[in-house]
């Protein structure tokens, strides 16, 4: 069953969740130790209570909590030790959430208010505020206004030191929650708008909702009915979304539909409540749906229903010592014996009751208690103590909140009256009941018809905020959309623009390669002309340079190495053919004489058209070279003696008579060497010599001669 199972989920929440996350690394090996002797504790207990009732298992869990204690007391001592004060904070924290989830107060206080301590030296704010929260709340739940009031100083003074905004949203809503405990609803109102606006500011959803809920509290205790479920239905709106605390959102606004006397939607939402409490596991907010459960159940007259749900909710109220929800509880197990005609084990409940509700300063737990107490004592017959309750609840009951209340007391005056046999008193009663009945049902016909336009404006409200948020969802997919189209857009126009990029760069780059390819074969053109016309010039150089080794600059004949070089050749060649060659050794007569006479330009001027005058006489077969100075070299081969004293002759004669008219005249001597009169001369020295011995003798023989040969 759903219930038994939930024991065992928030027993070993407690257990496990604590155990594993305990900062093992700060407590060292023992703290690792000790924890793992808890651990094995806490599954063994678990087992243990599993198939426990609810109130029991919260005992056996305090109980666990103790045990532990006993051994885990010392970590914050070896925190310290290891990881100074931090360490120490966080081992407070740890035991409190600890001993928290075991439901021992007690013990998860003393840890909170060292971790408090510890926070305010160590300068932790955070630290600080969470530990004065956590206390806070426990002493409100168990209706210790007093001390509530002490820590929520305590927690506003911190906020505004610390300029921190989620300190002074906790500190006003709790200092609204104890002003309208108190009921001074005014300041509460206050206290709570501002907790709202904070809360709104910091977007802390659940505090949010916290904050609506205590105002719709306030509404009400105000009066302000329609106010109230306004509030309620927001809160409910906002926890829906976020899911947290859905049974608190769904017992408020279960508890106004039933002060509207509309069963089936309490009904409805009591069971929600319900549904919402047994998944949240906490054993505190089941009982707190239960007990409310079973006052609704009370007003529909199903006592045995309300009975079971009422012990249920006191049975666990007890195990967490929750002062004020032992007092209602007591009161609902009262109202629902006392329907089951069993008043003298209601009277007891109700008893109880008021201790509780005198002890916590509680008026409606008063006042409820005592006109219970009354009914029990009238159906007793006992009017004296009737009396008593009767004028002692009175005054309390004309608050908005407690008007039924008020006429359940006008309706006991009237019994009471009547079983005094005071007419008068009880027509009076009788009268203010009816005129008290009929306010209250123009107040709930008022009610219903506002809450009934509250419930449509939410619903038109919550249906425009579903279809904004479809509108808004639906925005976002087309954004999202639109953003990818473009996102594809953008990709593909850049995935163009590259390559249309590439490629022109690529264009450029050809373009560019082209440009420079023909600018180098421009320059290689000019380059390649250039060697052209050089190598054309060196060769004509090299060739004007060959002609000019072997020519004679003077008078365009063979030089005189060449010269050398080709006789050299010319009588190889006559040798091997056998053949003769003939050597004329040329000489110009006095030229000295001619020289000093016409000057030397003049004597170049002779020496050149006689050598034209020679060559010009001379076959293509002839050499003809200068030997030095004025003297030339003829040579041919293959003539006979005869015929070359004749072309000797024939020189000699030409220059004599083209020249003539030079004083002295300009005449040649010339001697020859012929190779058939020599045939073992083997170098042209040889046939040279000779010639110029043959030229010795013209010139003694008196100059314009030839001679050498032997007719000559
Ligand atoms: P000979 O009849 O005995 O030969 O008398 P010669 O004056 O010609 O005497 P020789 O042959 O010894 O002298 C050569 C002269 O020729 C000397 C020089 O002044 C002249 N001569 C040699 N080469 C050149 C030349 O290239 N140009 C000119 N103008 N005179 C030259
Ligand atoms: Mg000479
Ligand atoms: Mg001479």
């Amino acid at each position: 069953m759903g219930r038994l199972r939930m024991d065992s989920i928030w027993i070993r929440r407690a257990g496990f969740r604590a155990a594993p996350r305990f900062s093992l690394a700060a407590i060292g090996n023992t703290g690792r130790l000790l924890f793992a002797a808890a651990a094995l504790f806490a599954a063994d207990v678990t087992r243990a209570v599993e198939a426990l009732p609810r109130a029991q298992a919260i005992t056996t869990a305090k109980q666990l909590a103790a045990g532990m204690d006993e051994t885990l007391h010392v970590l914050p001592r070896i925190a310290y030790q290891i990881a100074g004060l931090r360490g120490r904070i966080e081992a407070e924290r740890r035991l409190a959430l600890l001993y928290a989830a075991l439901s021992s107060d007690e013990l998860s206080n003393r840890e909170w208010r060292s971790m408090g301590d510890d926070a305010l030296i160590a300068g932790d704010t955070h630290a600080h505020g969470t530990a004065l929260i956590a206390r806070i709340e426990t002493v409100l739940a168990n209706g210790d206004y007093a001390h509530g009031q002490q820590i929520s100083d305590e927690l506003a003074q911190l906020a505004r030191s610390a300029h921190d905004d989620r300190l002074a949203a906790a500190a006003e809503e709790y200092q609204g929650v104890l002003d309208r405990r108190r009921g001074r609803v005014d300041t509460a109102l206050e206290h709570q708008t501002k907790a709202l606006a904070l809360r709104r500011k910091l977007g802390d959803r659940a505090g949010e909702a916290a904050a609506l809920t205590n105002l719709g509290t306030v509404a009400r205790d105000r009066g302000e009915f329609a106010q109230c479920l306004d509030y309620f239905l927001q809160a409910l709106a906002i926890r829906e979304r976020i899911d947290v605390r859905l049974d608190v959102a769904y017992r408020n606004v279960a508890l106004l539909y039933r002060e509207l006397d509309d069963r089936q939607t309490t009904q409805g939402y009591f069971n929600k409540a319900v549904q919402a409490a047994t998944r949240y596991a906490q054993p505190g907010f089941y009982a707190s749906v239960q007990g409310s459960y079973a006052g609704f159940l009370n007003d529909d007259r199903e006592y045995t229903a309300a009975l079971s749900a009422a012990s249920e909710a006191l049975a666990i109220g007890e195990a967490l010592g929750n002062r004020p929800s032992i007092g209602f509880e007591h009161l609902e197990v009262g109202r629902a014996l006392l329907g089951l005609r069993r008043a003298d084990e209601a009277a007891p409940h109700f008893d109880a009751a008021l201790t509780i509700g005198r002890e916590i300063d509680q008026r409606e737990l008063i006042s409820r208690s005592e006109l219970s107490l009354a009914e029990i004592a009238l159906s007793h017959g006992d009017t004296a103590q009737t009396h008593r309750l009767l004028d002692d609840v009175s005054p309390r009951l004309n608050s908005a909140g407690l008007k039924p209340y008020l006429a359940q007391a006008y309706q006991l005056r009237d019994r009471l009256a009547e079983a005094e046999n005071d007419m008068a008193t009880a027509h009076d009663f009788g009268h203010r009941y009816a005129a008290l009945r009929e306010e209250l049902l123009g107040v709930r016909s008022s009610r219903l018809l506002a809450a009934i336009e509250i419930r449509k404006v939410r619903e038109q409200s919550e249906q425009q905020l579903e279809l904004a948020e479809r509108t808004n969802e639906l925005q976002g997919e087309r954004l999202e959309r639109g953003r990818w189209e473009r996102y594809y857009g953008i990709a593909a126009l850049a995935a163009m623009l590259i390559m249309l990029a590439t490629f022109v760069t690529l264009l450029i780059r050809l373009k560019r390669l082209n440009l420079t390819l023909a600018a180098r074969n421009e320059l290689f053109d000019k380059q390649h002309s250039a060697l052209t016309q050089a190598n054309y010039q060196l060769e004509r150089q090299t060739r004007s340079l060959y002609q000019a080794t072997i020519t004679d600059a003077l008078t365009g004949v063979h030089s005189r190495s060449h010269m050398l070089g080709e006789l050299a050749k010319l009588l190889a060649e006559c040798k091997s053919r056998r053949h003769d060659l003939t050597v004329l050794l040329i000489d110009f007569d006095h030229f000295k004489l001619v020289n000093d006479r016409y000057g030397h330009l003049a004597g170049d001027r002779f020496l050149i058209k006689a050598a034209r005058i020679i060559r010009n006489e001379l076959g293509k077969d002839c050499l003809f070279g200068r030997f030095g100075g004025e003297e030339f070299i003829v040579a041919f081969p293959n003539r006979d003696e005869r015929a070359s004293a004749s072309l000797a002759e024939r020189l000699r004669r030409a220059v004599a008579e083209r020249m003539a008219g030079t004083d002295p005249p300009t005449t040649i001597s010339i001697g020859a060497a012929m190779l058939g009169r020599m045939p073992h001369a083997d170098a042209i020295d040889q046939l040279i010599d000779a010639a110029d011995r043959a030229l010795y003798a013209a010139k003694q023989a008196g100059r314009n001669q030839v001679q050498g040969f032997k007719r000559a």
